[in-house]
């Protein structure tokens, strides 16, 4: 008798992309791998979609506050999955979610008004808002959610909608958090896509696509940069950073260390504005080394699924092999490992929490943005010298400065070259604060009202004397 054999069906799903966990290093899911053509259907509904959603802030407000609600909601289901395929302690991602909602609720409340304009000539005008289309926003792997949610609460209150394209390594997190917000708006204001390159790069050359905003690294935001100008839409860059701590002679050491710590290892280092360099005076470079090596040598590093977990794995394998790469450069060149140094000997991508001494001026350690659980510190004997390293990068995200006299803290701080300079603390943002790095670090402002205005197109209503009445 012939044997029957079950018959496969056809896999209508299209392709896949594998979603690892970064605490084991074995897939775990899978979200869909979208192919490019895919993308002017996209672009068109979204584009259909925009007629309705720029008609009316109030219904857009009542919206967007529903949606904030609906992610808290849902914070028990997003924060282990964001957890599992990013590797980052479940309170950190719980608190993506909360920001999530924080930056909804902030954004849907915000009127970018009308402005009157006077030159002192007998003209009346004023500025009104436009909102621009569809926006195109393009996201890194480090803080999926709440990166994500920078891009869509300010664009979607301006009454754009918006194709939002996650990092192939974190999708899945993301797709459920758009599900969850587009469940509180009319179809296709917020659509997700997700897939390998050349997907990212052809959203942001879509003819369709009024606005760009990328975040990651400056190389794929010049290319993204040079994508967008054939359309051409306007392009917001939110890059990488080598943020500069610079310590001051009259430092206390030990009541900083761990807020130091914390600045530069949390989310494993993967921070665009973390801590990236620290500058002692060379008097107390080794009581800074020390302080900071005994905390990275006692850290509690795992899983992020477990309750006790303050440092997870790195994320991906190209992130872990670039850190371990430019951390055995810097020991070949004469560097010393007060703490970490290697790889951890289990599954995953676990790297030790690495503080070093003794690094070259000029080794990619400090030179390049490390994006991950390494700290290198040095020395210096001037305060002009440590200013003009802390600024002698092509990076200009953030920096801070630490000493006991605040005052001259703060006049310390404010000759950084940067976009956000902080005082005995590093990395803090306010939703209401512009963002935006210098230099290499970024194009167009995010953030606050800036944010808000960067999704709009101005439209000048200009009445000459003999229109008034
Ligand atoms: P990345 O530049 O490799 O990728 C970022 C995104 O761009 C991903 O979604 C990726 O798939 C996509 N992409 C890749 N090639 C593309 C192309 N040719 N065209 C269009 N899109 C493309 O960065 P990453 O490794 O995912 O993230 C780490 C970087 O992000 C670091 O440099 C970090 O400092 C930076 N970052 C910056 C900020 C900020 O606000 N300034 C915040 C977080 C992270």
């Amino acid at each position: 008798m012939p044997t029957s054999r079950p018959r496969r069906r056809p896999d209508t799903r299209g392709a896949r992309l594998a979603v690892l966990d970064p605490a084991t290093g074995e897939q775990f899911d899978e979200a869909p791998d979208q192919r490019p053509d895919e993308l002017d259907a996209v672009v068109d509904r979204a584009h259909a979609a925009w007629l309705g959603w720029r008609a009316n802030r109030a219904v857009r407000t009542t919206a967007l506050l529903a949606a904030a609600d609906a992610v808290e909601a849902a914070g028990a289901e997003l924060a282990p999955l964001l957890t599992r395929e990013q590797g980052k302690p479940l309170a950190e991602s719980y608190t993506e979610i909360s920001r999530t909602a924080a930056r909804l609720r902030y954004f849907a409340e915000l009127d970018p008004g009308t402005l009157p304009i006077t030159d002192g000539r007998p003209v009346r005008s004023e500025i009104r808002w436009r909102p621009l289309g569809p926006v195109a926003a393009i996201v890194p792997w480090n803080s999926p959610l709440q990166l994500a949610s920078a891009k869509f609460a300010p664009a979607l209150a301006a009454g754009n909608t918006m194709v939002l394209k996650p990092s192939p390594f974190t999708p899945l997190a993301t797709r459920l958090l758009v599900s969850v917000v587009a469940s509180a708006l009319p179809a296709d204001v917020l659509t997700i896509v997700t897939g390998r390159e050349p997907l990212g790069a052809r959203l942001a050359s879509h003819p369709g696509i009024r606005h760009v905003t990328f975040t990651g690294s400056v190389a794929t935001g010049r290319s993204v940069a040079r994508g967008a100008a054939a359309s051409p839409a306007r392009v917001t860059l939110e890059l990488g950073g080598n943020d500069a701590a610079v310590l001051l002679e009259d430092v206390d050491v030990e009541r900083i260390a761990d807020r130091l710590f914390w600045a530069a290892f949390r989310n494993c280092g993967q921070i665009c504005m973390a801590v990236k360099r620290v500058y002692a005076p060379a008097r107390l470079h080794s009581r800074v080394v020390e302080a900071l090596a005994e905390r990275a040598r006692t850290v509690v590093v795992g899983s992020g699924l477990d309750p006790g977990t303050r440092m997870g794995p790195v994320n991906n394998i190209p992130q872990l092999e670039r850190v371990e790469r430019w951390t055995a450069r810097a020991v070949a060149d004469g560097a010393r490992a007060a703490a970490g140094g290697h790889r951890l000997d289990r599954p995953g991508y676990f790297f030790a929490p690495t503080v070093l001494s003794d690094v070259p001026p000029d080794s990619p350690v400090v030179t390049e943005e490390q994006f991950g659980p390494v700290l290198p510190v040095l020395p210096y004997r001037s305060l002009d010298e440590a200013v003009e390293a802390a600024n002698g990068t092509g990076f200009g995200l953030g920096g801070s400065v630490w000493g006991t006299d605040v005052e001259r803290a703060t006049a310390v701080a404010g000759r950084l070259e940067c976009g956000t300079a902080w005082i005995n603390h590093h990395a803090e943002l306010s939703l209401a604060q512009p963002f935006a790095g210098v230099k290499e670090s970024g194009v167009g402002i995010a953030g606050g009202p800036w944010g808000l205005y960067g999704n709009l197109s101005p439209f000048v209503v200009h009445r000459p004397e003999e229109t008034w009445s």
